[in-house]
């Protein structure tokens, strides 16, 4: 049983006009064997949030804390963080030039692990993840997101939760552009990782249609740059039925 809480965090990134507050206090606690979904409009701070999380040296943090089973994750090194448990699929994720998949996950499993995976047995859990996820197997000889359509970027994401086998995983909208044949695809994956068991998951997302294939237990309405409303997969459809046009005048009265 772990816990990533989130106490009040602040964080700021730097721009010409000078450092501009993004989060403005967020908390949020997630417990393994939960999903939560944080839901928000484009530019609220979602991805700030998990960049954040991940140690992405872009974002200041200002006020607050982060931390995993009581230990202080913002001290810690992004590969640190990676080894202590937690796993961010990016939104964008990026082009690793000359790199193929195989060397790629390779080396991340050697580095969250302390140690290399048995050859042997790796090459079959490389193989057996990319199938589960209607990837052939030459997938592992291509370079990592290098021509990489939306869905098949989202499909190396995914391939990389089933394989480090995180605690937490943030999940950067992993749904947004894909097909609904992806969707349903990736979404499985999420449930396999889920399905584990003590697994906490952070789902971001901007659209509801993912969580018809992901149950979330807690929903958070994430709206300039803090959480501005939670409940449960009932906020969901109540979020589909109207919007965030609400919390968004709310918010900008504030
Ligand atoms: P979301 O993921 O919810 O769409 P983001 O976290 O990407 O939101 O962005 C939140 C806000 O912070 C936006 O207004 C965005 O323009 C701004 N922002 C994010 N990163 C930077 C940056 N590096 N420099 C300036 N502004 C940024
Ligand atoms: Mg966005
Ligand atoms: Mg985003």
């Amino acid at each position: 049983m772990s816990t990533l809480e989130i106490r009040d965090l602040h964080v700021s990134v730097e721009t010409e006009a000078g450092p501009k507050e993004i989060l403005r206090g967020v908390n949020l606690t997630v417990r393994s064997g939960e999903t939560h979904a944080i839901m928000g409009p484009n530019g609220s701070g979602k991805s700030t949030l998990a960049y954040s999380i991940a140690g992405h040296p872009k974002y200041q943090i200002t006020r607050g804390s982060v931390t995993l089973d009581g230990e202080d994750v913002l001290s810690l090194s992004v590969d640190e963080r990676a080894r202590a448990g937690l796993f961010l699929a990016m939104q964008y994720p990026v082009e690793v030039a000359g790199v193929s998949v195989a060397n790629f996950l390779r080396t991340a499993k050697t580095a969250v692990d302390g140690k290399a995976p048995n050859l042997r047995s790796w090459v079959k859990d490389v193989n057996g993840a990319l199938e589960k996820l209607g990837m052939g197997t030459d997938f592992a000889q291509r370079n990592v997101n290098e021509g990489f359509s939306g869905g098949e970027k989202k499909r190396h994401e995914i391939a990389q939760l089933e394989l480090l086998d995180p605690k937490f995983a943030i999940l950067d909208e992993t749904d947004s552009g894909l097909d609904i044949d992806a969707l349903k695809v990736v979404s499985d994956g999420v449930n396999r990782f889920h399905g584990k068991g003590d697994k906490g998951v952070l789902l971001i997302t901007h659209y509801t249609r993912i969580l018809r294939y992901i149950t979330p237990d807690h929903v958070h309405v994430f709206v300039d740059g803090r959480v501005a409303e939670e409940g449960g997969p009932e906020l969901a459809e109540k979020l589909e039925a109207e919007g965030y046009a609400s919390y968004q005048k709310a918010g900008s009265s504030s």
